[in-house]
């Protein structure tokens, strides 16, 4: 069995990984790496259209002509798509058609799925198939056939699983992006139970999100960041101001946790952007927006400028979620910050960021220009309302502790992000290079 880090291995983003089993192969994920457009259809008016040529050409997609290389690419039987996030699944509209495989995920990952190929206007061969959380997909393979299990786990976007390739040799795990909460604001806590099942029939390798394994933490549960969304929305005087919030569109637990206390406050509210509405739709298909009564959903400019207006009439009585907590250029917030909005901030009002602002060089810049700009009005802006959907160091642990996984592969940084997995890894006794492996795109490991 050969295992193939295709990328994500070296960067933040265009997460691939594929299994060669012998007559047959699989894939996890596909993801794009666009860290200077965060949520790639931001941009309201013009809408960029990107080819697979175009992508190649800026690395913006996993390299995986190292699949035909290989001569993988043509015994590939499966795309298997952990969780509904760009960064493992925004390549699959350009990428998906090389394989005659079916797509797999969760009801949440291919609602979304589809939005983006619908948006995009991007029409693929592939059959697509739903898998609920904390059930198997079986996989047709040449001579025989291989169970993957979708296992409940928690994250920043709904029905995220963690994907169990069933093998002869072992489980291969696939663990990438999660955090260990147990009180989730919505949707499923971690399945423990099928880890546990699994670690007893033996894990031959660990695919990990190890994005923060050099923090020493472990990684608060988002009944945190609802409270610091309480705090500040109900103990922040704004009675008599305007009240603006933006946070990551995937993020629907967060999102419930805003128009909950949006609700308390006896405010109105109106989601704005284009991400925001594909999203929040996914979630509607799927039944798991339990705000879809209590909102109003603009994306189109006639829509967004009519909805400003009015909230400009009802300040106090409106409070308005929007895209751009990166100040991606194009989006809500961006434009709210140059004027080009009919809207206009007064002192005192409020700019709530539950988010982090992404460390990459883009992002940081675009983000402070544009708080910049938001403050030459004098309102207020309360930045950092958030908590990681990244497991920490300690989560690691427990983790690794819990599964005993004979072959350690840190995942989703860059070398110096993943290097303290293998520290890690070797304080649990994993010896480098034999049991915990420090992978670099493009690279093939035997198992
Ligand atoms: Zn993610």
């Amino acid at each position: 069995m050969k295992l193939y880090t295709v990328s994500g291995f070296n960067e933040v983003g265009k997460n691939m990984t594929a299994v060669d089993l012998g007559d047959d192969a699989v894939i996890f994920d596909c993801g794009l790496h666009l860290p200077a457009v965060v949520e790639l259809q931001e941009q309201e008016e013009k809408q960029t259209e990107y080819s697979e040529k175009k992508l190649r050409g800026i690395g913006a997609v996993p390299d995986d002509l190292l699949l035909d290389k290989m001569g993988v690419r043509g015994k590939v039987r499966a795309l298997l798509l952990g969780h509904a996030h760009l960064d493992h699944i925004g390549a699959v509209p350009y990428l998906a058609y090389r394989y005659k495989a079916p797509i797999v995920g969760t009801p949440f990952t291919i609602a979304v799925l589809k939005k983006i190929l619908e948006d995009e206007k991007i029409h693929i061969p592939n059959k697509i198939n739903e898998v609920k959380p904390n059930s198997s997909f079986l996989v047709r393979g040449k001579k025989r056939n291989y169970q993957v299990e979708f296992i409940n786990i928690t994250h920043s976007t709904l029905q995220t699983a963690m994907m169990a390739l069933h093998t002869p040799k072992g489980v291969i795990l696939y663990a990438n992006d999660f955090k260990l909460d147990n009180s989730p604001v919505l949707g499923l806590p971690p399945n423990y139970d099928a880890l546990k099942r699994i670690a007893k029939q033996g894990v031959k390798a660990l695919v990990v999100d190890a994005l923060y394994s050099g923090n020493d933490r472990k990684t608060s549960s988002e009944k945190i960041a609802r409270a610091m969304v309480e705090e500040v929305l109900l103990t922040v005087e704004n009675r008599k101001s305007a009240v603006f919030v933006s946070t990551f569109s995937s993020h629907i637990a967060r999102l419930k946790s805003i128009v909950d206390y949006g609700k308390k406050l006896n405010r109105q509210i109106y989601f704005l952007g284009r991400s925001l509405r594909k999203y929040v739709s996914a979630s509607i298909e799927v039944g798991m927006c339990p705000f879809k009564n209590n909102i109003y959903m603009g994306s189109y400019k006639r829509q967004v400028d009519s909805i400003l207006k009015k909230v400009s009439k009802n300040r106090e009585s409106s409070l308005v979620v929007c895209t751009g907590h990166q100040g991606e250029p194009g989006s809500i917030m961006d434009r709210l910050s140059r004027g080009k909005l009919p809207f206009e901030f007064k002192a005192n009002d409020n700019i709530v960021f539950s988010s982090k602002t992404i460390p990459a060089p883009v992002n940081v810049a675009n983000k402070e220009n544009m708080d910049k700009r938001f403050r030459k009005t004098g309102v207020r802006i309360f930045d950092g309302v958030h908590v990681s959907g990244h497991a920490g160091r300690e989560d690691l642990r427990d983790l690794i502790s819990l599964l005993n996984p004979e072959n350690i592969i840190p995942s989703h940084g860059s070398t110096q992000q993943l290097s303290p997995m293998i520290e890690l890894a070797r304080e649990m006794g994993f010896r480098s290079g034999k049991e915990c492996h420090l992978m670099q795109d493009g690279q093939k490991l035997k198992l």
